[in-house]
């Protein structure tokens, strides 16, 4: 397979995508020839930011990576595997805050991997300064009106603002 591009799937629901998430694909995308930054339809989570915001999003933060050429944003309904598949990925990109996304990351690594035997789980260990950011605390920060320096990028940021502002 030594022509075969090597694609790697992050996915996730980036409700909106955070710097822990963008830690992740600045490290992550540099092993692969491309990297896809799968966004979620189907989440278990009730989202704040329709689907088609949340690409928009990740899509604008990613234009900032200018060194990094091989990352895109696309989304995806179903599962996870079926679209892995349609990539002809074989690696699937997640981060690890912490051991307590371990037991859910572990778990769904062998789901994926019994549904697809032939994908592998990659999980990528959050940096010092990411760990505890995550998008469920940067958007009850931005609910009630706290400061999202260091968390998100300004972009993001004034998105979550105008977003509170109008419920
Ligand atoms: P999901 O709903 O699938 O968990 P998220 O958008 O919350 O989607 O997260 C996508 C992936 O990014 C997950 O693997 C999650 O653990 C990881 N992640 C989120 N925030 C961080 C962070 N601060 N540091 C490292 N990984 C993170």
């Amino acid at each position: 397979m030594k022509n075969q591009l090597k694609t790697a799937i992050y996915p996730g629901s980036f409700d909106p995508i955070t710097f822990g998430h963008l830690d992740i694909i600045k490290r992550a995308a540099k092993l692969f020839d491309r990297f896809v930054v799968a966004v979620a339809h189907d989440t278990k989570k009730t989202t704040l930011f329709h689907i088609d915001e949340r690409v928009r999003l990740a899509q604008l933060e990613i234009q900032k990576l200018h060194d990094i050429k091989n990352i895109e944003v696309k989304p995806f309904q179903g599962l996870l595997v079926n679209f892995v598949k349609s990539e002809g990925a074989s690696v699937i990109a997640r981060g690890l805050r912490g051991v307590s996304d371990f037991e859910y990351e572990f778990q769904m690594s062998y789901i994926n991997h019994k549904l697809a035997p032939n994908t592998t789980t990659i999980l990528f260990p959050a940096t010092a300064n990411t760990h505890y950011i995550s998008s469920s605390s940067v958007k009850e920060i931005a609910r009630l009106n706290g400061r999202l320096d260091g968390l998100v990028s300004t972009e993001i940021a004034d998105e979550l603002k105008r977003r509170f502002s109008e419920v």
